[in-house]
């Protein structure tokens, strides 16, 4: 089953390509500027030399060893990993929007100018929020971009001692990363026995020195912070803000506002909710949204609608700067402008219901076998504790998730929240059918099953992969990506 690499498959002399007959004149190079000699080659490059069927065969050969959610059921908590809809794709390929280009007039791309400043609005609504940017071009981008804003809002207050961002164990990492690269100290906040914000943690640390408290709603343990009106008042009696991390907005999307909630500033992740695929560090897009008083500080360019059109405005006195080339990613931008349009208000309001329907069956289906330790009911996600099999069989939650690829499944994320030992965390997401989950959680079940009689073969999953299992540590401390 190993795939050659194609410089393995190469003969000298194949081509893949006729270009046309050269009908410069000859010695036309002359002309161009020269590269310096240090920098050019001494001898032609080691390229691969196959035919056209060569190319197609191969790369048809690794497409069928990926696993995508093309393919299967991908249920990988806290990074939505939902089906986005082909017409989303065929739309970005258009010519009209691929072959545009950001400094062209702006009298010639009002098309373009109106699908972000649309998508603006339409992301003003779903979170409740004022503006935004449309920049960065991940989540991590975004949250490094709305803790830029706070930092240099409270400056301009003359509130500059305010260096502590506060931040739930729960957090995913990127969080206190963010924090820390702005030059904040990370202040972490335990949970308490429901897996909730705890509140005398949080009110005992909440001090002047405050900038901002991050949270997840509902958070990594697929919970909805009910108290969440209480904490927005403790943050902001102390003068801080409230910072939402809304990558996976799958559980509330036009049921709930993170603006009613009382947050100051979102992030999106539109490579999670709204229709681009992501993985494998494909273009993302974070947004920014923020309330009316963080808006001076948005990154500049706006953009302006105005009698004679749109139009990009530059004037903005305390904005942070720019933060990304041009918009950002502006073709995964337009993937979720077509998905909100297409979906409508409704639309997006019954995925999330059936996002939050889909992994509360899945739980209601698993809990009579398996250990879910936090919360009876879920919202878009829940995470399994496979603590009393690694006691009992020795079999843990990396040998459970390597088993469920034999299945046909990718793993849940595993070991994340750290709050529940030998965690699986399950986001099914709305695109899956009850007959797609049935058939997962019967896998589940039956592997709990065979987890209780063969351990030991456990040990040897995945069995089905083009190399079985990797020593994961190695593979992150010494990659070895050369040939
Ligand atoms: C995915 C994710 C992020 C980070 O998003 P990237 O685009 O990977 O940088 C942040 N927070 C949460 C909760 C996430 O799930």
């Amino acid at each position: 089953m190993k795939e050659p690499l194609l410089i393995d498959l190469s003969k000298p002399g194949r081509k893949a390509f006729c270009f046309p007959q050269l009908d410069l004149p000859r010695g036309f190079d002359q002309a161009l500027p020269s590269l310096p000699a240090a920098l050019s080659r001494t001898k032609p490059a080691r390229l691969p030399e196959v035919a056209e069927l060569d190319v197609v065969r191969h790369f048809t050969r690794l497409s069928n060893l990926v696993h995508g959610v093309d393919n299967g059921m991908y249920p990988l908590g806290s990074c939505t990993m939902k089906y986005n809809p082909k017409l989303s794709e065929h739309i970005a390929k258009m010519e009209a929007f691929t072959q545009v280009h950001p400094l062209q007039d702006t009298a010639t791309v009002q098309g373009c100018l109106s699908v972000m400043y649309n998508l603006l609005e339409d992301l003003s609504s779903i979170t409740g929020m004022a503006w935004g940017t449309l920049q960065p071009c991940a989540g991590a981008h975004g949250e490094y971009t709305g803790l830029k804003m706070i930092r240099s809002y409270f400056q301009s207050k003359g509130e500059g001692e305010r260096n502590k961002i506060l931040i739930p164990i729960s957090a995913h990492g990127t969080n206190p990363a963010s924090a820390a690269l702005n030059g904040f100290e990370v202040v972490n906040i335990a949970s308490n026995a429901d897996g909730m914000v705890d509140l005398a943690d949080l009110e005992s640390k909440l001090d002047e020195h405050t900038a901002a408290l991050m949270l997840t709603n509902p958070n990594t343990l697929g919970l909805f912070e009910k108290q969440i009106l209480l904490i927005s008042n403790l943050v902001h009696r102390k003068g801080a803000m409230l910072y939402y991390d809304g990558a996976n907005l799958n559980a509330i999307m036009g049921m709930a506002t993170p603006g009613d909630m009382g947050f100051d500033v979102v992030h999106l992740n539109l490579h999670k909710t709204f229709s681009t695929p992501h993985g494998g560090g494909g273009p993302g897009s974070g947004p920014v949204m923020v309330k009316e008083k963080l808006r001076p500080f948005l990154p500049k360019p706006d953009i302006e609608l105005s009698d004679s059109g749109y139009a990009y405005r530059w004037d903005l006195e305390h904005s942070i700067g720019k933060v990304s080339f041009f918009w950002g990613n502006f073709l995964v931008l337009l993937r979720a402008y077509v998905y909100i349009l297409r979906m409508g208000s409704e639309g997006l309001r019954a995925a999330s219901r059936h996002a939050v329907l889909n992994a509360n069956y899945l739980a209601a289906r698993l809990s009579p076998a398996f250990t879910i330790p936090y919360g009876k009911r879920c919202m878009h996600e829940f995470v399994i504790s496979l603590e009393d099999l690694k006691q009992a069989y020795g079999v843990t939650a990396l040998d459970f998730a390597k088993a469920l690829i034999d299945e046909g499944y990718h793993p849940p994320t595993m070991y994340f929240p750290s709050l529940v030992s030998e965690a699986l965390m399950i986001e099914p997401t709305e695109s899956e059918s009850l007959e797609t989950l049935d058939a997962f959680a019967d896998t589940l079940l039956a592997l709990l099953e065979r987890a209780k009689q063969d351990p030991a073969s456990f040990k040897l999953a995945p069995r089905t992969t083009v190399v079985g299992r990797l020593d994961e540590v190695k593979a992150v401390k010494e990659p070895n990506l050369r040939y």
